[in-house]
């Protein structure tokens, strides 16, 4: 596994730390999805920081299902959360899902009730929450918090073989309703919810919180260095609490990283369900998506993906990345290995008056001039073109290079063309232009006779290919607030790419001249037609 992140981080400084002082004599982490939804860019952040860790230290790495809440889990989330990790070049060692360990955090939650250090509850959801108290104020300690020991156990197992209702009882833990930390004011660790699981089946009708069973999964599988988002800094108190009650041979740690945010980007799974459900994409894989399918399904690849997330580093407080960092990235890796080509978009014929009419020639075109390994290609020249609608302009304001009436351009590749004739239809609308060209001025020979100023790009009519364009902007208008879905973000355009494209395969990657980098769409390309995302643009103002 390659592992590029040699840069130091505060989490890194523990490990090591750690590893000398002898708390651990080896490193375990895991990356612990919970199958609700689609990985997002954010989750690549904390898989390339858990794999690459683990790795420099000679550690492991596992997966791990956090599959502890049946009504929003499924197997198709189990199924894409292994595909993205693989694909992002990352192999776990061990495979695990906590629903595997039920019958063992079960057992712990019997120890800590025979401890004395949890209790059945009957109040309801939001009684629990009405007397948690608030920062300034302790909570009030539940009327059923001093049943006893064999009173609890009676009652905990009665919840395990499904005489109660989802809700008429819970299983908290007996902590300190008057504890600053509020998620120590006695928190659940059980709720009864007859529903059927991924995994389970109906086996079980009583699942545990996440507070209690990420500490003991995490002891469970051996992991060491449990990393997880700040927002769980705050439970970290908890998660000790349970290590050391529950009395595990594991010993792990939690330590809390800043989540990634982007500009633009919605950067959570149930916001983006809710795009899907709602309509407003084509599913998770939508190339406007920031998961990592849809992102992959835009042409991105796992290098750019990888680099990015480094770069942006690990840290302890949050803070919101610009997507044309992660935008930079994809340009940096596609820059020398995506041949370069040309499409035109919105065609305007160009009849080329003084060429014979039946004959054709082929040109010799590089594939990358940057990258001279790449070699170069054939690419035809007739009589008739195409040429994108906005290279003519009738009026051109000052300092117009492209086709005006009596304008002369060079043709990428090929010859110099001189418009002089504007065809319109009866509407007014410029429908074709004819030109003349100069076979002394090919392009590759010394010719040196004079300058022009624009250089365009163009198809060759006969031969060119049909192809769809699909150009995207941000899904999200303004800083990933909800309910601004832009519109706009979708632009679907028909044109023609070079003939030598017939070739191309499911995410093949290109550079369009001027246009940007594009990829085969894997969804809707079919043996007819080729259909094109907009990866990214050539340029962008934004500077690392
Ligand atoms: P979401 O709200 O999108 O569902 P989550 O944190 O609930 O995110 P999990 O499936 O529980 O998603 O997350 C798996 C791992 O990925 C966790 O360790 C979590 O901390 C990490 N993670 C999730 N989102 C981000 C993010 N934006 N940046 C970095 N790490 C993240
Ligand atoms: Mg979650």
């Amino acid at each position: 596994m390659e592992s590029n992140n040699k840069s130091s981080n505060f989490i890194k400084n523990i490990v090591i730390e750690d590893l000398k002082s002898g708390n651990y004599d080896k490193i375990v982490t895991r990356f612990p999805p919970e199958p609700n939804g689609y990985l997002h860019i954010g989750h690549a952040k904390s898989i390339v920081l858990n794999f690459e860790l683990a790795d420099e230290y000679g550690g492991k790495t596992n997966l791990r299902f956090d599959d502890t809440n049946p009504l929003k889990e499924d197997e198709e989330f189990v199924k894409s959360i292994k595909e993205d990790v693989k694909w992002l070049g990352f192999d776990w060692d061990g495979l695990y899902f906590a629903s595997d360990f039920f019958e063992e955090m079960y057992q712990k939650a019997v120890m800590l009730i025979k401890k004395d250090k949890a209790y059945v509850c009957d109040l309801t959801a939001e009684q629990i929450r009405e007397t948690r108290g608030t920062l300034t104020e302790p909570g009030t300690e539940s009327p059923y918090r001093n049943r006893t020991v064999e009173e609890n156990l009676e009652l905990f197992q009665r919840m395990r073989t499904g005489e109660f209702a989802d809700g008429e009882k819970v299983l908290r833990a007996k902590i300190d309703m008057a504890s600053p930390n509020l998620n120590m004011r006695d928190p659940v660790l059980y709720r009864i919810a007859h529903a059927s699981h991924h995994n389970t089946g109906d086996k079980w009708c009583i699942y545990p919180m996440y507070d209690f069973a990420h500490p003991l999964e995490d002891a469970f599988e051996g992991v060491t260095h449990s990393i997880c988002t700040l927002e769980f800094e705050d439970h970290r108190p908890l998660y000790d609490w349970i290590i050391e009650h529950c009395e595990t041979e594991e010993k792990p740690k939690q330590i809390e990283f800043a989540r990634l945010n982007m500009t633009n980007t919605l950067m959570s799974k149930r916001k983006l369900k809710q795009l899907v459900d709602d309509g407003y994409v084509d599913g998770w894989d939508d190339p406007r998506m920031p998961t990592i399918s849809g992102i992959r399904r835009r042409g991105y690849t796992p290098e750019a993906i990888k680099n990015f997330v480094r770069e942006i580093g690990v840290s302890k407080s949050n803070s919101v990345v610009d997507v044309r960092m992660m935008e930079h990235f994809i340009r940096e890796d596609l820059k020398l290995k995506a041949p370069r080509t040309m499409a035109v978009i919105n065609p305007l014929k160009v009849v080329i008056t003084n060429y014979p009419e039946g004959e054709s020639e082929m040109l010799d075109a590089e594939n990358n001039p940057e990258n001279p390994d790449m070699g170069t290609r054939q690419i035809p020249f007739s009589r008739e073109i195409y040429v994108e609608q906005e290279d003519f302009m009738e009026n051109p304001p000052k300092k117009y290079f492209r086709l005006f009436p009596g304008n002369e351009v060079r043709l990428k590749h090929a010859y110099f063309i001189k418009c002089n004739e504007v065809i319109k239809d009866e509407g007014g609308n410029v429908v074709e232009l004819h030109c003349t060209y100069d076979p002394e001025t090919k392009s590759g020979t010394d010719f040196t006779g004079r300058k022009v100023k624009g250089t365009l790009h163009w198809v060759d009519a006969k031969s060119a290919l049909p192809a769809e364009f699909r150009i995207y902007e941000a899904l999200i208008d303004e800083e990933g607030e909800e309910n601004q879905i832009n519109p706009n973000s979708l632009e679907v355009l028909q044109g023609f790419v070079e003939p030598n494209m017939k070739d191309a395969k499911i995410q093949d990657k290109f550079q369009f001249f001027r246009h940007g980098y594009f990829n085969v769409d894997p969804k809707y390309t079919t043996d007819e037609k080729l259909v094109f995302n907009k990866i990214v643009s050539l340029k962008s103002s934004f500077k690392l």
